[in-house]
């Protein structure tokens, strides 16, 4: 196994700037997800920690050694990437044990590793089609299996179950999850999908047109994102913004948000100073109330636009003024499109950004 750094690595592809110069380490045995939005240099990045693709600039290390200059096949990695094809004119059986094979295993030992990938993926019925009798969502499989029976030093997985069902996706995930603490592979695991990233990774990290936003656990990147792009970009249903200026009032420090005011946490009144005057308040749709007693305390009025019922909560859509939120709220709440309801913010979970740069402040 191996750790794997990369130093101000940068891609061009002519005048396109995919990578613009990104620098995170990988530990021995860590699972690292690259999490961002289609288009913001994942792939590019994996294809060349690969050794696929040409680096533009900077350096790639296996543990210390340099490997821009190594080829693909000579870097002991075990690739499974959205498009990566089978081959054509080998069964599913030969597939997966191609690269078996190609290490010269013995082939009772080829075979005993063939049928236990096989039936731990669920894959066994299918050994003996050809790859074009497979629906995309098999192939996928096949193809992740092939990458899963080899013992390399790292394992490069690129979207290696976008094309399946959600539950056999679900089910995949629980079992490279499986494998990677099982075996503590070196794993990087590139993915649109955040829930899949917090799902897996030890560690995530968040790239946005070609550079790297934040790089933390799971909890680090859902409950102290580094901007707002990564606090939008994590989680589900979203993270509501509220953007306003900040104000002394009574002696309170608040947030003007339209025509409401909302006071900032204890750990923020007395430091005003040092937040900028323009604001954006994110706050999670878990840790804002619906507030049914017009007798309680509240933050923000508005009107219910939809609610959606899932099996074991809601989520509510109100619009307050002209700002669409989001709350998640128990089925017991029983609110009606068109109702006019309250509600209170959870100031421990209210997140601040600076409106001009995104980035988040009044931490520590
Ligand atoms: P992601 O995997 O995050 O969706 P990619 O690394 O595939 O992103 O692509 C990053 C950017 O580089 C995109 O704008 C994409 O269109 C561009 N790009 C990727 N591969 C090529 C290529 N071979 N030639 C030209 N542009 C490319
Ligand atoms: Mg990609």
């Amino acid at each position: 196994m191996a750790s794997i750094t990369l130093e101000n690595l940068v891609k061009h592809y002519g005048a396109v700037e995919a990578v613009r110069g990104i620098s995170f380490q990988v530990e021995d045995g860590e699972f690292l997800a690259i999490l961002g939005p289609s288009g913001c240099g994942k792939s590019s990045t994996m294809r060349m920690i690969a050794g696929l693709e040409e680096t533009s600039d900077g350096g790639i290390y296996y543990d210390d050694k340099l490997v821009n200059a190594v080829r693909a096949r000579d870097r002991n990695v075990a690739m499974a990437f959205e498009t990566y094809a089978l081959y054509p004119t080998l069964t599913v059986y030969e597939n997966i044990a191609f690269p078996l094979r190609s290490a010269k295993w013995k082939s009772e030992r080829v075979d005993e590793k063939v049928r236990e990938i096989s039936h731990t993926m669920e894959l066994t019925d299918l050994l003996d089609r050809m790859p074009g009798e497979l629906s995309g969502g098999q192939a996928q499989r096949i193809g992740l299996a092939r990458a899963l029976v080899r013992e390399p030093a790292v394992f490069l997985l690129d979207e290696p179950i976008s094309h399946l069902d959600t539950r056999q996706r679900h089910r995949m995930r629980q079992f490279i999850r499986h494998l990677h603490l099982e075996l503590q592979y070196t794993m990087i695991y590139v993915t649109h999908d955040q829930e899949e990233a917090m799902a897996m990774a030890d560690r995530i990290v968040v790239m946005h047109e070609g550079l790297i936003r934040q790089i933390g656990t799971p909890d680090e990147v859902f409950n102290d994102p580094a901007d707002d792009f990564v606090a939008g970009f994590v989680g589900e249903p979203p993270i509501n913004f509220l953007e306003g200026s900040l104000v002394q009032s009574n002696g309170t420090l608040s947030l003007r948000f339209r025509g409401h005011l909302i006071p900032l946490p204890e750990s923020l009144q007395s430091r005003g100073d040092s937040l900028p005057s323009e604001i954006k308040m994110g706050i999670r749709p878990f840790y804002v109330n619906l507030r049914l007693d017009p007798d309680e305390p509240y933050d923000l009025a508005g009107e219910v636009f939809v609610v959606e019922t899932l099996q074991d909560f809601c989520i509510v859509s109100i619009d307050v003024d002209d700002e669409r939120l989001q709350v998640v709220a128990p089925l017991s709440a029983r609110v009606q499109r068109r109702e006019r309801v309250h509600l209170k913010l959870d100031p421990e979970f209210m997140r601040f950004f600076d409106l001009q740069t995104g980035k988040a402040v009044g931490l520590g």
